[in-house]
């Protein structure tokens, strides 16, 4: 088979895939997941025709995927693709750049700069900012912390760049005791070490509160969170930034899915958080992009160039070159799918998205606690935290909703107990679904009884 009839053939299974996916089963069954062992070979000693390959990767790898692209699946907010930026990442995969810079590929470095300023403008973030599309939220942490790490050392006298940290004046990290655990990863692998961590302590919605801020001064580093996973909560940016910026504190906010909440009629959840100085968020949650595509935003574009500056006598380009920018220094051009994205829905499509989800998570919670399930959480966003009438149940309930092929949700622990969290995300999860998943909850929670 040649090339083009190669890629015509991926393109067909591709498009049978697609077709199956709203009658798939969210969660692959027992024996799906055990024909994967067929995978399980060594490295062959001769190679295969590519469309044998291609073959046995459909076969035995489709049916144990799980089916987080269709529209039955409430487990993390994970989205699916919207059709602009699945369209859209098929052709970028026919340009195969490396979009490190201009000079690699013009196209992707142009279409990068426009989506970075429509995402400043989508989430209501300063214009001047530098935005890095890197390969997670957990990346992009990592690169705002290193930069925000390197410019208060650069206020204190300190050059990070020569010196590292050996002798280095101590940052304090402020963190709030629900913060994700990929922003302690991104500490972690910083340095900074988690037993020398200042816990903010938090209400009972899961926020910072205000009263029991750790000091902050010119040496802190303050992390804030725009969304909990379980509550989907907003700390207190309008109190507590004014404070940092007084004590000349850095401001970084993890925002991997709420601050898509400023794109959305309910931007208030999370106002006055434009006032911090670098925020992370993700294109692969929310905004329904594929994988894997976030953001690294930083007020002070030059703070982030230069932390992550590769520039090389061979390699050299300009300071807001993507490569200057991630952690990567090859990379793939994923901000042209967040392009796409936002190109197609327009401010209007992209509030409606949030907007939607928001009130089907509180429809949802209604209905829940109308059946005599407890909603933990207060709600505010797209996240609803469920609990059975004992931990036994809560925990049959959910199992017994995942064996079901029909929906897919995860577990998680609230204030030390079980319980599960719903979580609405996708572009594709129509009211009917809702409704669909509340049946099931409902029945289960009668037989389960
Ligand atoms: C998912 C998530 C992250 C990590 O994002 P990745 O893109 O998966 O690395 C960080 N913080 C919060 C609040 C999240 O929900």
């Amino acid at each position: 088979m040649n090339e083009r009839n190669l890629l015509a053939e991926a393109d067909r299974r591709a498009l049978a895939y697609f077709d199956g996916t709203p009658e798939r089963r969210v969660y692959p069954d027992a024996a799906a997941i055990a024909a994967l062992a067929e995978f399980d070979r060594p490295l062959p000693e001769n190679g295969r025709a590519a469309e044998q390959v291609l073959q046995q990767l459909d076969d035995i790898g489709s049916p144990a995927t799980v089916a987080s692209n269709g529209p039955r699946y409430f487990g993390f907010v994970i989205g699916a693709t919207l059709p602009a930026a699945a369209a859209a990442e098929r052709l970028v995969l026919a340009w195969d750049q490396c979009a490190s810079s201009f000079d690699n590929s013009p196209v992707a470095d142009r279409l990068e700069k426009v989506a970075g300023r429509w995402v400043c403008q989508a989430l209501g973030l300063p214009s001047e900012s530098a935005v890095g599309f890197g390969t997670s939220a957990t990346a992009c942490t990592l690169a705002c912390l290193s930069a925000a790490r390197r410019t208060l050392l650069a206020r204190l006298g300190w050059d990070f760049d020569a010196d590292g940290l050996m002798g280095a004046p101590e940052i304090r990290v402020v963190l709030s005791e629900t913060a994700h655990i990929t922003v302690k990863k991104a500490l972690r692998v910083l340095g900074f070490g988690m037993n020398r961590l200042h816990y903010a302590p938090v209400d009972q919605h899961g926020r910072i509160d205000p009263a029991r801020l750790p000091a902050l001064d010119e040496r802190t580093l303050l992390i804030l969170q725009a969304g909990e996973v379980n509550t989907g909560e907003f700390d207190r940016f309008a109190e507590l930034i004014p404070r940092a910026r007084e004590a000349d504190a850095w401001v970084h906010v993890d925002g991997a899915f709420g601050l898509w909440a400023r794109a959305s009629s309910s931007a208030q959840l999370a106002e006055g958080v434009e006032q911090a100085d670098s925020w992370t968020t993700d294109g692969h949650k929310w905004l329904n992009t594929p994988y894997d595509s976030a953001m690294a935003i930083c007020r002070d574009a030059d703070a982030l160039a230069a932390a992550m500056n590769s520039d090389a006598a061979y390699a050299t380009a300009s300071r807001d070159a993507q490569k200057n920018l991630t952690l990567e220094f090859s990379r793939r051009a994923r901000g042209v799918a967040i392009w796409a994205a936002l190109a197609s829905l327009g401010r209007d499509g992209l509030r409606e998205l949030i907007d939607r989800h928001i009130r089907q998570a509180g429809e949802l919670a209604e209905t829940l606690r109308g059946g005599g399930y407890q909603v933990l959480n207060r709600m505010v966003l797209n996240q609803v935290l469920v609990r059975g009438d004992t931990d036994e149940q809560t925990v049959a309930i959910r199992e017994a909703a995942q064996a079901s092929g029909e929906v897919w949700f995860g577990p998680t622990l609230w204030q030390g107990r079980p319980a599960f969290r719903l979580s609405l995300s996708s572009w594709r999860t129509g009211d009917a679904e809702v409704r669909l998943l509340a049946d099931l909850l409902l029945r289960l929670k009668r037989q389960l009884g």
